[in-house]
Parts: structure tokens; sequence; C-alpha cells
């Protein structure tokens, strides 16, 4: 490009999503015929559901579904998410106060550039999901990591979290089950960072896209069912993409407060208006259905887990916390930095380099732990197939010597 074409700072500050980039490197290896397993995105292997996709494509016969629905969602659609979060989180929101989004990720996008001034500070507890700082750049606002490292479990302390805040903290992202770690945060931690949130007027932005994935009785923990008073300064991420296996059908929303809702509405009617209407049914359809189906999805990832952390935990040099939720593990890898490892002798000084390794000499996909503010570390998705786990954990052992 010549040199006045330059793009603005904004976009130039920002990086490229790591996941998505390790995820698109491995599936065109695989275009070529390299037999690559890939351990990358986050997203299920499993079909979304039959009866879903079939009522996906009756809507797509029906001419009504062919138009702009209401730029916030079909009025349908927002009062099952409505219901829904009642059945599943345990209290009561009103229709107004949910806006169907595409994705979860534009409902993460939204909230920031609803509540973010320039310089406004957000804390987020790390390792976190690799987007969410990105997110608050581009709102023109400040991330403010608070990392939590494999020996405290990736559980952030309070004390952590205070010392952290200043008069610019304008919110705090939860998200639990976690992206990347696994780990579901206990009830009593919920409540005392909500009670320090209203405290020191902070918005809770609560990423709850996990919360059915949860093992070993663990649940998730619903900060607006644990603090009622939480409510008027809480707004809920969530989507179908990991529930119920529809990561392409893009549909997800937030719950927020009335005006945070229309004021996300306003914004979204200048992006992209509604989520495709047929999506949006398919949406319904599932959101409106037993969740059996999700049970027996999770109970397949309940058995994966237990196979990757069986695998992981006979490599020297890595260290995985037990993950009680969602579809990763997280070890730390350190051990396997600084040292030759493989029949090559590579010697990987970071995990981005031992990802590089790992992915040029076995052809096993992982994300470096530097994409969730986690150095020293791999995410590890054990969302495929039982056959490509074993497959690509026997090969990780092998190269590393066990
Ligand atoms: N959230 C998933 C992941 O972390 C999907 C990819 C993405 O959007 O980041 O892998």
């Amino acid at each position: 490009m010549a040199e006045w074409q330059t793009l603005s700072r904004r976009i130039d500050s920002v990086a490229p999503s790591a996941t998505l980039t390790v995820d698109s490197k491995a599936k065109a290896m695989k275009a070529q015929g390299v037999d690559v397993i890939s351990f990358g995105a986050g997203e299920p292997d499993f079909p979304t559901p039959d009866f879903i996709a079939r009522a996906a494509s009756q809507a797509c016969l029906d001419p009504r579904n062919h138009r702009y629905t209401p730029t916030a969602g079909l009025p349908e659609l927002r009062q099952a998410i409505a219901d829904k979060t009642r059945r599943d989180s345990g209290y009561a929101v009103e229709p107004e106060q949910v806006v169907v989004t595409n994705g979860g990720k534009q409902a993460v996008y939204e909230t920031f550039q609803i509540l973010l001034d320039p310089g406004d500070q957000v804390i987020i507890p790390a390792p976190y999901w690799t987007s969410y700082p990105e997110v608050v750049t581009l709102a023109g606002g400040e991330p403010v990591p608070v990392f939590s490292g494999s020996d405290k479990g990736y559980l952030p302390s309070l004390d952590a979290l205070e010392a952290a805040r200043t008069e610019r903290t304008k919110a705090i992202i939860i998200n639990t089950p976690s992206n990347p770690t696994g780990v579901v945060w206990d009830d009593d931690l919920v409540r005392a960072i909500g009670r320090w949130a209203i405290e020191h007027h902070i918005w809770v932005v609560s990423d709850e896209i996990y919360e059915h994935l949860t093992y070993d009785g663990a649940h998730t923990p619903y900060p607006g069912a644990l603090l009622p008073e939480l409510r008027d300064q809480l707004i809920v991420l969530n989507g179908v993409a990991k529930t119920y296996a529809m990561t392409g059908w893009r549909v997800g929303w937030m719950v927020a407060p009335a005006p945070v809702a229309q004021a996300a509405g306003k914004l979204q009617g200048h992006m992209t208006s509604n989520v495709a209407d047929v999506s949006q049914r398919a949406a319904l359809t599932a959101i409106q259905a037993p969740l059996d189906e999700v049970r027996a999805m999770g109970r397949a990832f309940g058995l994966r887990r237990q196979a990757i952390m069986a695998a992981l935990s006979q490599v020297p040099g890595v260290h995985c916390p037990e993950p009680k939720g969602a579809f990763y593990a997280f070890p730390d890898v350190t051990g396997l930095l600084n040292r030759p490892v493989g029949p090559r002798g590579t010697i990987s000084r970071t995990s981005s380099d031992l990802a590089a390794a790992v992915l040029e000499e076995i052809h096993v996909a992982a994300v470096p732990g530097e994409a969730f503010g986690a150095p020293g570390h791999l995410r590890f998705s054990y969302a495929l197939s039982d056959a490509d786990l074993a497959e690509g954990m026997r090969r990780f052992q092998v190269w590393v010597g066990v």
C-alpha cells in the first residue's frame, strides 16, 4: 500500500485472534493433506442436533423468515432467552433486557463499546479468553489483567483484584467455567467479587457461554442469582454455540439492565442489524427444548476430559490443574522450555515456540498461553473426536519422550 494508505491507530493497536489463527492454520494444513490433529479452536466436533437443523431447514422455506427481524431479535426468541435465564440461572429477567447478537462475540464487543470512555479500565482475571483485552482496547479502554497461576488453581484473589482497582475501573469480566483454563469458580468467590463490585460501582460482565459444561458435580455460579442486588450492574453474555454445537450459526445474546440493552440495540442497528432470521429460529428451537442432547454431549466431553488429563499427567514437565468445566485443559508447560525436546532436540524458549514446534514436528495444534495472558502454558481444546484426542496425545507423549 502507498505511504498515505495508513490504517487507523485503533485497528493497528489490536492483535489478530490467536484462537482463530491457530484454527485456520490447522484447517489450511489439513486441506493440503497434512494429517493435523487440532486441539486449537474451542469448537464442538458434534453436528448440531437434528431437531434443530430440521427446524432451521423448515424455517428456510418459509418466506416470512427471509426478512429483517427487529434488531434486538425475534420477540419470541427474546422471551425464550428470558425464560431460559429463569430456568438455568434461577432468576427472572424481562425480554426487554435481552439483545440477540451475532454470536457471543458481538455481545462482548457491544458491551465495551457501550460502557467505556477513553481511558476507562477493565479488570480481566488472567488467564483470560484471548479477545477480551482486544475488545476493550477497540473500545478505547484499558485492559488490566490480574494473573493467577496454576499454583493457585487459576483462581483470582479478591486482594489482587482490589490492588488492581483504580478510580478509572469501570468493569470486571467474570468467565466461569473459564476459557482457557476450564476452572469453575465457587459461589463464595463470585459473591465476594459481586459485593466488591457493588461497593465500588463496577460493572460485572459475566460470560456464561460454558454454563452447561461442568463435571464432577461442579456447577456454574450465576452472579445474578447469588447476589440479586448486583443485577442493576450486571451484564450477562451467552449464546448457543457451545451448548448446542452451533458455533457456525452465530447466535449469542446479552442480558442486561434495560437501558444497556437499548443502547446495545442502538449500536447493533448501525452495525449488523438483526442476526440471520433462520439462525434465530434454530436458536429458538434449541433453547426451548429439554437439555437431553446437551447432557449427552456433556457426558462425552467429560470422558474426553478424563482421557486428556490421564495423558497429560504422564508427561514430565507438564502440570495441569484439573478443569471442572468447559472443554479446555490448560497445562503449565514451563518444564518443557529451554531444553532440547523431541527427536530433533528442539529448544523452545517460549510457549509460542513450543506450539509452533509441536505443530511443525508432530502436526498437533494447540494455542500458546501468550494468547491468554499466560506465557508458559498451552491450551488444548478437547472438543475433538475421541480417536483424534487419543492420537494427538500419543504423538505429544512420544515427542516429549514419555
Ligand atoms: N471461543 C472459542 C475459542 O476460544 C472459539 C474461537 C474464538 O472465537 O476465539 O477457541
